[in-house]
């Protein structure tokens, strides 16, 4: 097939899974990352995907990223805007600088990768974009105005480009994931991890490679019906 797929903060968590079953599904896959050299080493000798370093909050470091990765891989068809973060605190204790990170990183980002790749897409006629938003983007969440305005944003993003994008053979969709085991919910205390589990239907987190196979199957042509779609997968904890 020789298709390319870019996945933002694909070396750690969900964004490895994704990179692994791209792989899998016969794609050329670069992984993007942030800064834990050390990890993207690892998955780099492990899995054989190549990685590169740059921060998506930064547009001019995208734009050269993306070059690079076209330079090396060829043209970037399949975008994954899966890097994220969180800074949470109760909004009376929330900082200037914990709601510039959030929303710089998880909807600016968003907004300076796919701007970076958008011509290209609709030059080729073909795109495929999804974006890892969260449930909380789409309930909600204490101590995460920050987190939810930025996920809830990056569904509003999706909906208004999948428009824009449908003429010209580009899907953009959305993964809404519940709770999954990764470094994000296993930094949470373990008490809060406990209660957050047993408001989850099916009684477990998420499995990263759960968020993977959505997101193979709305990167893969047999999907290209669906765009502007939010595809939730949280264990039956909020339907949307
Ligand atoms: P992790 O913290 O495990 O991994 C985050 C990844 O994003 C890392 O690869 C990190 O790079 C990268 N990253 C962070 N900031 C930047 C940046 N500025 N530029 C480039 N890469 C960056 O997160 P998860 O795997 O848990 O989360 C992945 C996505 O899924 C996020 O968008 C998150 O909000 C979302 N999500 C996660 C849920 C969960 O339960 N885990 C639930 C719902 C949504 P590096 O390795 O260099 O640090």
């Amino acid at each position: 097939m020789g298709r390319v797929a870019l996945v933002t903060g694909g070396s750690r968590g969900i964004g490895a899974s994704i990179s692994i079953a791209l792989k899998a599904a016969g794609y050329t896959v670069a992984a993007n990352y942030a800064g834990n050299d050390e990890a993207a080493a690892a998955f780099k000798a492990e899995h054989g995907i190549d990685v590169y370093k740059w921060s998506v909050a930064d547009y001019d470091a995208c734009k050269a990223g993306i070059a690079q990765v076209e330079a090396d891989k060829g043209p970037v068809d399949v975008l994954i805007n899966n890097a994220g973060i969180t800074r949470d605190a109760p909004f009376h204790k929330m900082t200037p600088d914990h709601w510039k990170a959030v929303i710089d990183t998880n909807l600016t980002g968003v907004f300076n990768m796919t701007h970076n790749v958008w011509t290209g897409m609709r030059d080729r006629k073909f795109g495929r974009i999804v974006t890892i938003s969260s449930i909380n983007g789409q309930k909600g969440q204490f101590a995460q105005a920050n987190y939810s305005a930025a996920k809830a944003g990056d569904i509003g993003f999706t909906r208004a480009l999948a428009q824009e994008g449908a003429r010209a053979g580009i899907t953009v969709n959305v993964v809404a994931p519940g709770y999954i085991a990764t470094d994000m919910v296993m930094a949470v205390p373990e008490k809060v991890r406990e209660s957050i589990i047993a408001q989850i239907p099916v009684g477990r987190l998420g499995e990263p490679e759960e968020i993977a196979r959505c997101v193979a199957f709305l990167s893969s042509d047999d999907a290209g019906f669906i765009t502007g779609s939010v595809i939730s997968a949280n264990g039956g904890q909020f339907f949307a």
